[in-house]
């Protein structure tokens, strides 16, 4: 189900054990290639394909798409939230829906920015609704093994605007690949102190990170079927209640 397409006699009616599902993307640069919209299109084309397939299991929210990307404001266009203010929209969202009853949430990432705020808000909400199901997981983390077996580059890992980002989007937008402009970029070698906060412009000559002119449709199939098949796996076994192992 879709919760902005619902009427709230539908909602009411809806079982409580609906895994609700809030992705979370942004609006930042992507590099010369790809648009600022890029991470919240790739989370909500997996969000939507996982509701797709799991209809009456699953109860999307739109997309929070006002990411945590101060590391990316030297780039023109991006958008960010306050580290806090990123974390009261997430933390109003799953509140408001407690209050309704729902008590299984589960935030799909698409933005390295927002995953430690994920946490954190999941953490603090938990101390609320101590006996709601909560969880976060970025959709790239359900493709790992698929993403370092298909990527040709050196990199092995999804990174940013990077081969497997550009294959995401040339399988599921490519009219938005600037394919002219597409460069090899933030190449430079691991920083010699390696605990050190950084931001886009420090370590990249464009905005991107990684092999981007090695990105194909075939790839992006690859890593979002798998994408979407391990989410749902998750999102099934929350749904049927297999939370705590030997339960
Ligand atoms: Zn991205």
């Amino acid at each position: 189900m879709v919760l902005a397409h619902l009427t709230w006699e539908e909602v009411d009616a809806l079982d409580r054990e609906t895994v609700v599902l809030i992705p979370t993307g942004s609006l930042e640069q992507h590099g010369p290639h790809l648009p600022m919209f890029t991470d919240s299109l790739l989370v909500t084309a997996v969000a939507e394909e996982i509701e797709r397939r799991l209809p009456s299991k699953v109860l999307l929210v739109p997309t929070v798409w006002l990411g945590a990307s101060a590391h990316h404001m030297a780039f023109a266009g991006s958008l960010t939230a306050s580290m806090t203010g990123y974390g009261d929209v997430l933390k109003q969202i799953v509140t408001g829906l407690s209050k309704h009853r729902f008590r299984k949430f589960f935030v799909l990432n698409g933005h390295g920015g927002n995953d430690s705020l994920n946490d954190i808000a999941l953490r603090e909400l938990k101390e609320t609704f101590a006996s709601s199901v909560l969880a976060h997981k970025g959709y790239h983390e359900f493709a790992e093994a698929t993403i370092a077996q298909v990527l040709e580059g050196p990199s092995k890992r999804i990174q940013h605007s990077c081969e497997a980002e550009v294959s995401l989007m040339m399988h599921l937008h490519p009219d938005k690949v600037r394919k002219e402009k597409l460069i090899d970029d933030g190449l430079i070698p691991e920083p010699a102190i390696s605990s050190l906060v950084l931001t886009f412009d420090e370590v990249t000559d464009r905005g991107a990170l990684g092999y981007a002119t090695l990105a194909t449709a075939e790839k992006g199939k690859a890593i979002f079927e798998s994408a979407v098949s391990g989410a749902i796996t998750e999102l099934e076994a929350i749904h049927a209640g297999f939370v705590l192992r030997g339960q």
